[in-house]
């Protein structure tokens, strides 16, 4: 709990048949809710002035730091209408945690843990009619933090401002779990040892932009990216985890090397893969062992994971040499049961043994 009261200006910005024709079909990241929470920092006063205001425009000096030096950092995470009628967000302690550690990266303050649940709940109270409830609807919350100190010099901004927003989300997949098919970038990387790579900030995506063009020109849904030094060992594809199953049910998936994003989707699966009874290897893995495992049939599936997808099945991975295709278009067993488990914990239909789920 934080000591921070939050401020409340109330605002309905569409009639209710038109919130409603909206959450009947959201898609993705198109319309944001009524509110949204400021807090701001600085250096002197630490964290203060929560607010929960009426969504809009952020007013900003054309010499905030964001705008030229880049420090920003951002998370994304999810909250569920369950058939009781409350809401509950998913393990959003984990989202304020790697926050910080993005902070901490990209030198920007930190926050209290629970002040950011705090404020993700404030969000959700005054915003609680846009929480879908229809088959795998969700709220997409989206914190995230810019430095705003209005000054040129190259250095740690010493005011910033943390914000969240949400928006509806229809299910990832109409009709079914697709799988898709991956680009192997090998003339762009998005992390180098010591980099940024670990964090979740905007310039790491902003350089995963063209390579994603580049997959998108090759008929592909999502990049993979490799390690820059050695172009073979695996990180993460543009915006989500990558795992591999082998024909004993055993998970691989990279470690977490420094330049990949510690998903808590991963997280959770690997805590599921484990609870199982599967024995989880995360270690450094490479194109080629994919390659020749699939091969030789000891890989049998392949995934990504993240929170906006949950799970998808690979089923094509593609480059500038090579194109492989990993056998039928039906996603693998392994994909499949650990997807519907970890949505069944997230929507209520599966017991939540881990209490990953907090009422909002
Ligand atoms: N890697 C990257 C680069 C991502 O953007 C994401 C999405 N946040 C993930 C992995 C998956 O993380 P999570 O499971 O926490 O959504």
């Amino acid at each position: 709990m934080t000591e921070l009261t939050f401020t409340l200006t109330e605002a309905k910005r569409l009639p209710a048949a038109e919130r409603d024709a909206i959450l009947a079909d959201p898609g993705f990241g198109n319309y944001f809710t009524d509110h949204m929470v400021s807090i701001v920092w600085t250096k002197q006063d630490g964290w203060h002035q929560a607010e929960v205001l009426p969504y809009g425009p952020i007013p900003m000096d054309p010499a905030s730091s964001v705008l030229h030096y880049g420090q920003e950092i951002f998370e994304g995470m999810k909250a569920y209408r369950r058939s009781d009628g409350s809401i509950v967000a998913f393990r959003p302690d984990e989202n304020a945690k790697r926050l910080n550690d993005s902070a901490r990266r990209l030198a920007l303050p930190e926050i209290p843990v629970g002040l950011f649940v705090e404020a993700v709940r404030e969000l959700i109270a005054a915003d609680a009619d846009w929480v879908p409830s229809g088959a795998d609807q969700s709220l997409y919350l989206r914190p995230f933090m810019i430095a705003d100190e209005n000054f040129l010099g190259v250095r740690a901004a010493e005011r910033a401002r943390f914000i969240v927003i949400a928006s509806p989300a229809g299910p990832y997949f109409k009709g079914g779990v697709k799988p898709v098919s991956i680009w192997l970038s090998q003339e762009y990387s998005r992390a180098g040892r010591g980099g940024t790579g670990a964090a979740k900030c905007g310039g790491n995506y902003a350089a995963s932009l063209l390579p994603q063009n580049e997959a998108a020109e090759n008929g592909c849904q999502q990049v993979l990216f490799t390690d820059s030094g050695t172009e073979d060992t695996i990180d993460e594809l543009g915006g989500m985890n990558l795992f591999l199953v082998r024909a004993d049910g055993t998970l691989l998936t990279p470690r977490l090397n420094g330049n990949i994003l510690a998903g808590i989707t991963r997280k959770s699966l690997i805590q599921l893969a484990k609870d199982r009874g599967l024995a989880v290897e995360e270690r450094d893995l490479t194109v080629s062992e994919w390659r020749a495992g699939v091969k030789d049939g000891s890989i049998t599936e392949a995934f990504a994971c993240g929170t906006a997808a949950v799970i998808t099945p690979i089923g094509q991975l593609k480059s500038p040499d090579f194109s492989i295709d990993f056998g039928d278009a039906a996603p693998g067993p392994v994909t499949l049961s650990l997807r519907e488990e970890l949505t069944g914990i997230q929507f209520g239909t599966q017991a939540d043994k881990h209490d990953w789920l907090k009422v909002m």
